[in-house]
């Protein structure tokens, strides 16, 4: 029997895979939309996340839901989570162990949520869903397709605040990644030509 996103959600807020279950105010599963088309991935929870319970709702995520705004969607539009569903002490980055022990999480919500594309905010979530150990810096810019998706890297808004803001040639980035990630949404959602289906004209088979 599969389980809901709200029965996994139930489960994980009680983890105690591994040590951040000591320091954490409250686990933070995801938030938005259980049928999005299009899910974000970040990091890890940061303060206000775990004090809040929610995903990006920092500064990093001020700017998120800013980019979102420019592409016309609001954040229960989409779904938002993380690689760890606890804040790491200090923000530190995540540990090896902590991300196998979060790993069921993520995977089953890729595989509920079902999106047509995954955002991948940052290093940690790039490799996450690549299966590699790439450097964003290196992929950003590629759309990837991974068992029917497709797959955008993209910098973390953590990253961008940190390199100078809207300023900075990575802000460019983002905002450019953005108006692809609405081009995917609008080719996927157009009438279907005859005979053609959506994954055929998404080039996913
Ligand atoms: N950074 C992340 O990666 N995730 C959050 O939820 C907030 C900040």
């Amino acid at each position: 029997m599969t389980m809901t996103l709200e029965e996994l959600g139930r489960v994980a807020s009680t983890c105690t895979k591994c040590r951040l279950a000591n320091s954490r105010t409250q686990v933070v599963f995801g938030v938005g939309s259980p049928q999005a088309d299009v899910m974000f991935i970040g990091e890890g929870p940061g303060y206000h996340e775990d004090q809040q319970g929610e995903p990006f709702v920092g500064a990093a995520g001020q700017l998120l839901t800013t980019m979102l705004g420019e592409i016309g969607l609001r954040r229960e539009d989409v779904y938002i989570c993380n690689v760890l569903k606890c804040r790491p002490p200090g923000n530190r980055d995540p540990l090896p162990d902590e991300v196998e022990s979060c790993t069921p999480y993520l995977q089953g919500q890729i595989a509920l949520v079902d999106p047509k594309v995954i955002v991948t905010l940052g290093n940690f979530a790039t490799r996450f869903v690549l299966g590699r150990q790439v450097s964003i810096s290196r992929v950003r810019g590629q759309r990837v397709q991974i068992d029917g998706r497709v797959v955008i890297p993209t910098f973390h808004p953590a990253a961008i605040l940190r390199g100078g803001g809207a300023a900075g040639s990575q802000m460019a980035a983002l905002r450019s990644d953005f108006q692809e990630v609405r081009a995917v949404i609008e080719d996927a959602r157009r009438p279907v030509a005859a005979g053609v289906s959506a994954e055929e004209q998404l080039g996913l088979f």
